[in-house]
C-alpha cells in the first residue's frame, strides 16, 4: 500500500490535516485507532465562532448545542466580573458530531478513512527516484489494523495522535513536555444565564480554572484543569483532579446551589500547554495537540490545531508530489504555523505561568479592579479568546493603565 500522505488520528485536526493534503492533489489514509469517530470525548466542545470557520464550518444545529456570548468570572471571595461580548462569541457543541462532520468532509475529498488501526511504529528510509521519476515511499509505518500487523508506505506522516502522540516518539521527536489534566462532568445544573459560560480562577483549580459551560439552562459540562504541581502543594493529601472536582461540586457556594447531583456524562483528558520546539523531522510532521499547540490560557486546541492542520496538510502534499520529503522541506510548515500563531502562543505561555501564581488574595484585588464599566467596555470591545494578546494590548495603553499596573505590577510591560 502506498501512500503521498497518510495521517495518524481522525479528531479535528487529523480530519482536517486529511482534507488538505487531499485538496493539493495527495493520494492520503486517514487512520483511527478507535472503531468510531469522535469517541471518546476529552474536551468541552466550547469553540469560538473563528474556530468553527477555521475548520470550514457553518455553526448548525447538526453539532450545536447552544452559543454564548460571554462569561461571568467568578473570584475566589465570590465577587463576579460580568463580561458581555454583546454578540455570539463561541459555541458549545457536540464533539463526537462535530468531529464526524470533519471526517465526512475528509471522505468527500477522497481521502481512505481506516478505523480500528493504530500505528505502532515507523521506520524512515531515504527517498529514492527512478529512472521514469517515480519515487519510492521513504516511511513505513507499522499500524495493528483490526488485530493484524501491517505496513503502509508512505512519502509523509502526519501525527495527529493527539496529546499523547506516539508518532513523536516514534519520529524521536520530542512529545508535549508540559500538560495539565483536565476532568469534567455534563450534568444537571440550573443556569444562572445559559448565555454565558462562569469561569472559577484561584484555589478551586490551582494554576488554571474551573469552569461550567452551558448546553441549555438546565445542563452544564462542568470541569477544571490544573496545574499538578501546585494543586499538590495547595492540598498534599487531596490533590488529584477528582478531589478537586468533587469539592468545587459540593462546596463552591455558587455551584453547589445549582448543581443538583447526578451525571450524564465523565471526561478526563490532558491539555498541552506550549509547543514543541521542532514539529518536523524528515518524512514527518506533528500537528494539533501532538505539537503541544493548543492555548495555553483557556485549552482550546480546536481553533491553533485546524489552523496548523490546514498548513500541514498543504505542506505535506506538495513536498510528497515534488520528491523532497526532508525535513528541510517540510519545515515550510514550521516556519509558516509559528509565523501565525507562535507569538500569541508564548504571549498565552506568560499569562498562564502568570495568573497561576497568583494566590486567591491577589486575585481577588485583580478581579476587582477590572470590575469597572470603563474596563469592562474594553474587554468587551477587544476581547478574543483565540487571541488574548489584543486585549493585553489594550489595556496597557487604556485610561485605566495606572489603576491595571496596579493590580498586574509589572507583568503586562513583560508579554510584549
Ligand atoms: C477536559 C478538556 C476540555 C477541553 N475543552 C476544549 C474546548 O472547550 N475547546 C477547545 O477548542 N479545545 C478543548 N480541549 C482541547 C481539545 O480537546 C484538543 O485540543 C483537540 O481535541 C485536539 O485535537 P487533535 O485532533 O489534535 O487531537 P485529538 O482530538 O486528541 O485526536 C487524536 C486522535 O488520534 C487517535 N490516535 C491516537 N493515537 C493513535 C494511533 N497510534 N493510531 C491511530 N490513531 C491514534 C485518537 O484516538 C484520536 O481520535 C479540551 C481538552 C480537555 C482535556
Amino acid at each position: 500500500m502506498n501512500y503521498d500522505v497518510v495521517v495518524v488520528g481522525a479528531g479535528p485536526v487529523g480530519s482536517t490535516a486529511a482534507r488538505y493534503a487531499a485538496l493539493n492533489g495527495a493520494k492520503v489514509l486517514l487512520l483511527e485507532e478507535h472503531p468510531s469517530i469522535g469517541s471518546p470525548v476529552g474536551c468541552t466542545g466550547l469553540l469560538s465562532t473563528r474556530a468553527v470557520a477555521e475548520c470550514d464550518l457553518k455553526p448548525s444545529d447538526e453539532f450545536v448545542f447552544n452559543s454564548v456570548r460571554g462569561a461571568f468570572v467568578h473570584a475566589p471571595d465570590g465577587q463576579r466580573l460580568p463580561i458581555d461580548g454583546k454578540q455570539t462569541k463561541a459555541y458549545v457543541v457536540s464533539r463526537k458530531k462535530f468531529d464526524r462532520k470533519l471526517a465526512v468532509m475528509a471522505l468527500e475529498e477522497g481521502v481512505e478513512l481506516s478505523l480500528r488501526t493504530r500505528a505502532v511504529g515507523l521506520e524512515k528510509g531515504e527517498l529514492k527516484t527512478d529512472s521514469e521519476g517515480k519515487k519510492s515511499s521513504p516511511v513505513k509505518l507499522r499500524v495493528v489494523r483490526n488485530g493484524r500487523l501491517e505496513t503502509i508506505c508512505t512519502s509523509v506522516v502526519i501525527g495527529a495522535d493527539g496529546v499523547k502522540s506516539r508518532v513523536a516518539s516514534y519520529a524521536g521527536l520530542e512529545k508535549p513536555a508540559r500538560v495539565l489534566p483536565g476532568i469534567q462532568i455534563e450534568a444537571p445544573y440550573a443556569s444562572e444565564d445559559s448565555d454565558f459560560v462562569e469561569l472559577f480562577p484561584g484555589s478551586s483549580a490551582p494554576g488554571f480554572f474551573a469552569w461550567t459551560v452551558p448546553l441549555n439552562e438546565k445542563i452544564s459540562r462542568i470541569g477544571l484543569a490544573l496545574e499538578p504541581g501546585l494543586a499538590f502543594k495547595n492540598n498534599p493529601t487531596e490533590c488529584s483532579p477528582l478531589s478537586y472536582l468533587e469539592k468545587l461540586l459540593c462546596s463552591n457556594p455558587h455551584i453547589k446551589t445549582r448543581y443538583s447531583g447526578g451525571m450524564l456524562d465523565f471526561v478526563v483528558g490532558g491539555i498541552p500547554i506550549g509547543p514543541q520546539e521542532r514539529t518536523v523531522t524528515d518524512g514527518v510532521l506533528l500537528a494539533g495537540d501532538a505539537a503541544g499547540q493548543a492555548k495555553p490560557t483557556s485549552a482550546g486546541g480546536i481553533y491553533t490545531g485546524a489552523f496548523a492542520a490546514k498548513i500541514a496538510g498543504k505542506v505535506a502534499a506538495e513536498a510528497a508530489l515534488e520528491g523532497n520529503t526532508s525535513a528541510k522541506r517540510l519545515s515550510d510548515y514550521d516556519r509558516l504555523w509559528r509565523k501565525s500563531i507562535g507569538k500569541e502562543l508564548e504571549i498565552g505561555m506568560k499569562i498562564h505561568d502568570y495568573m497561576g501564581k497568583l494566590e486567591d488574595r491577589q486575585l481577588n484585588d485583580l478581579i476587582g479592579s477590572l470590575n469597572t464599566p470603563s474596563i469592562l467596555n474594553t474587554i468587551t470591545e477587544y476581547g478574543d479568546m483565540d487571541h488574548p494578546s489584543i486585549l493585553m494590548r489594550k489595556l496597557m495603553f487604556s485610561g485605566n493603565s495606572l489603576r491595571l499596573m496596579k493590580a498586574f505590577g509589572t507583568f503586562l510591560k513583560t508579554l510584549f
